[in-house]
């Protein structure tokens, strides 16, 4: 959990949740994490602000994993740090 102060439109406590795809069909081997604000249950709206994934792979691997030829987009997505494709992000993550 982090608290970010002194900046008034992000200030607020930060919950961060980790997830695995653990689909052994998949085997993306990447790490899913939601980053929530304001955590406390009686603030109600726990959607996540923002989903990061990260593929800790190489690039080979994901070339390979993939069942099409990927874009240098698509790649970016997969490998390394990305926001999520189809995720909460706002405009306050990008
Ligand atoms: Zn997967």
């Amino acid at each position: 959990m982090v608290r970010l102060t002194g900046h008034r439109s992000l200030s607020g406590t930060y919950g961060f949740v980790e997830m695995f795809c653990n689909d052994e069909r998949c085997d993306c081997r990447r790490a899913f994490i939601q980053v929530l604000v304001d955590v406390s249950p009686r603030l109600g709206d726990n959607r996540p602000l923002a989903t990061i994934s990260f593929g800790w792979e190489d690039e080979s691997f994901y070339r390979k994993w993939a069942s099409f030829p990927l874009s240098n987009e698509e790649l970016a997505e997969l490998k390394g740090p990305a926001l999520g494709i189809g995720c909460s992000a706002t405009a306050a993550a990008t």
